[in-house]
């Protein structure tokens, strides 16, 4: 993998840099309630800003679908990024984008509306893309997580100008390159998580790049139901037992192990408090549900960490909302944050669940890195290609 950074970009006094950053922020009442996205993108803008480029920042915001939703204007949120940033963030659509710019003095911001107005946008539209080329004298993507869309701010563009990675960027294609592009081996992943159906893609990708692959969560009891355990009230997709067959078939093929659990903490119902027990996966009692692995299956899980040089995550053990169905995720977690702390392992995790589950057993700060992208960092565990990230490493137009 090699793309453009900032550090090769010199001589950026007086330049006009078009930034595409992801601050796709939770807002209530006109007020944003989560600046982490834009906390995460600051150190780019001040990098350049600092460096005395005229920051032209291109994001989008909800879905408006090519039209102008009010609701869905960006304006308040160059407030917020105001604030995290500490310094004065302008305001234009992209009509009044020339005249904005042709004001600004280096080292100023300027935040343009929301890129999912313009209709040619999500189309990847050449004529917008261009029109976006003509406000800048070179492009930085910072946004990772859009980077799975062929969209105009996130592909089409980067064929028009100089294109680099912003620093979010970066970090986060060199820490998955660490944890799947270029790993120190063995390699274990932990794939839990709901349901199988979400996740064949990236099954059938790991099987054939890892050592193992731990199967967890409700989609492990897909795999134990092909395989002739009655699992009885478990979230369960039995049509999906061909297909289970089939991933373990290519595992074997490639050398890769598939551990599944071998007790579980089961319940009557999916209740935080429900009255559990634990058993063995083959005797789970009629009318009940596996909710987490049992303390057998923690102790298995650990011995495949503890062989591990690097660790990938995606998708909890069990129902981890709801306590006491949290504990084999929680131990798992802690157990790889204790070898990643004592530099043992490289972990890295994502996912919209996985994240908030490293953050309620509180080592989500321990691992080597974890990543908010979603749905992007899905793509890229499935093997797909991310346009957005293979534009740059086309290298952009110069
Ligand atoms: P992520 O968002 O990290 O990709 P998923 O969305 O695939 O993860 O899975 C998370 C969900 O899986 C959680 O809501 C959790 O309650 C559920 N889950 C895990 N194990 C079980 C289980 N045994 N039975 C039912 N749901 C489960
Ligand atoms: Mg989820």
């Amino acid at each position: 993998m090699s793309f453009k950074t900032l550090d090769d970009l010199t001589e950026l006094a007086g330049k006009r840099a078009l930034v595409r950053v992801d601050i796709n922020v939770p807002m209530q009442d006109g007020r944003v309630t989560d600046a982490t996205r834009i906390e995460r993108v600051a150190p780019t803008i001040e990098e350049l800003s600092g460096k005395g480029a005229k920051v032209i920042l291109l994001a989008h915001f909800g879905r408006p679908k090519g039209k102008v939703v009010a609701e869905m204007s960006l304006k308040p949120v160059a407030a917020a990024v105001e604030e995290v940033l500490d310094h004065r963030v302008h305001f234009a659509t992209l009509d009044e984008a020339e005249a904005a710019i042709s004001k600004m003095a280096d080292g100023d911001v300027l935040l343009l509306e929301n890129t999912r107005f313009e209709p040619g946008e999500e189309k990847n539209d050449s004529d917008l893309a261009s029109r976006y080329a003509s406000l800048g004298d070179l492009y930085v993507n910072d946004a990772f997580s859009a980077a799975h869309r062929a969209h105009a701010s996130t592909e089409g563009l980067a064929h028009k100008l100089p294109a680099y990675a912003g620093r979010t960027m970066q970090t986060e294609l060199e820490a998955l390159q660490k944890g799947l592009g270029d790993p120190k081996r063995p390699v274990v992943a932990i794939v839990g998580g709901a349901k199988v159906s979400t996740k064949i893609d990236l099954l059938t990708n790991l099987v054939k790049k890892v050592d193992a692959v731990v199967v967890g969560g409700g989609m492990a009891n897909t795999f134990l139901a092909a395989n002739g355990t009655d699992v009885q009230a478990s979230l369960c997709e039995a049509e999906l037992g061909q297909t289970a067959r089939e991933i373990e078939a290519e595992a074997e093929k490639a050398g890769c192990s598939v551990v599944l659990p071998v007790d579980a903490v089961v319940a009557g119902e999916f209740k935080a408090g429900a009255p559990s027990d634990t058993v063995a996966v083959d005797a789970v009692p009629e009318g009940q549900m596996i909710l987490d692995a049992g303390p057998q299956s923690v102790e298995k899980v650990k011995s495949w960490i503890e062989q591990a040089n690097t660790l990938i995550w995606n998708g909890p053990l069990g129902a981890f909302e709801i306590e006491p169905f949290d504990a084999a995720t929680v131990a798992a977690a802690r157990y790889a944050a204790e070898r990643t702390r004592a530099g043992e392992l490289i972990s890295v995790a994502g996912g919209g669940d996985t994240v908030a589950a490293l953050n309620h057993a509180g080592v989500a700060g321990d691992f080597t890195y974890v990543s908010t992208a979603g749905g992007a960092f899905l793509e890229w565990m499935e093997g797909k290609t991310l346009p957005g990230v293979k534009a740059l490493e086309d290298g952009g137009k110069g």
